[in-house]
């Protein structure tokens, strides 16, 4: 699957995804915007709840699109549940997603408005799979946590990453990455909007519950 060649511009573009990976046209398909007027509140929904992210993170990878951060996933010291969730999703990775200028860059907008940068803490249901690779593509599979950001002052937890994706540079496609904590990138009111969508770029699986 990854030698399909897709890009986010051009003959290989969002609009040409469709082509190689048919979900493109799915009924689940993300990002969307949320129109904040028709968002309802599901009195059922509770609290997202983390112990806490114990698992070290591994390395950080340098993609052709973006970034990654991998974390140990072999057992469930790092885990997000409650919310929509059922069970325990463990974390996998985090990435960003940014623009050329500061005007635009989230994936989700919010009444049609964009943000400079989308972070994504993505993590896969260990109740039921026994690995990333095959929650990937399973209706319940997979649950990213979505966070914007604005621009504003440094703040430094951005900044260590910003660091790391500068000596990758100097240094080739890998570095280690370890003694990050990602929950210091999450707001301090963890209330959130929920819906059932998909991966946001191929294979475009619809297997994701955001919680953004
Ligand atoms: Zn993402």
């Amino acid at each position: 699957m990854a030698s399909l060649n897709w890009s986010y511009q051009g003959n290989n573009g969002p609009d040409q995804w469709h082509k190689l990976y048919p979900i493109a046209n799915g009924n689940h398909q993300s990002p969307i915007n949320i129109k904040t007027k028709e968002v309802k509140k599901d009195p059922s929904l509770g609290h997202l709840r983390s112990p806490g992210i114990r698992a070290p993170a591994k390395r950080l990878s340098m993609l052709d699109h973006s970034f990654h951060v991998n974390f140990e996933d072999k057992d469930n010291r790092s885990v997000v549940t409650g919310g929509p969730l059922t069970g325990n999703y463990r974390l996998h990775q985090f990435h960003f997603h940014w623009g050329q200028t500061d005007d635009h860059g989230s994936e989700h907008t919010v009444d049609g408005e964009k943000y400079a940068s989308e972070f994504h803490l993505v993590h896969w249901n260990s109740d039921k799979y026994s690995s990333f690779a095959e929650a990937s593509d399973k209706p319940d599979g997979l649950s990213i946590i979505a966070v914007f950001l604005k621009v504003g002052p440094p703040n430094e937890h951005v900044q260590d990453i910003v660091k790391a994706v500068g000596s990758i540079k100097t240094k080739g496609k890998k570095a280690p990455f370890t003694n990050f904590d990602p929950s210091t990138l999450l707001p301090g009111s963890l209330d959130y909007w929920t819906y059932s969508g998909s991966l946001t770029h191929p294979p475009l699986f619809e297997s994701v519950t955001w919680i953004i």
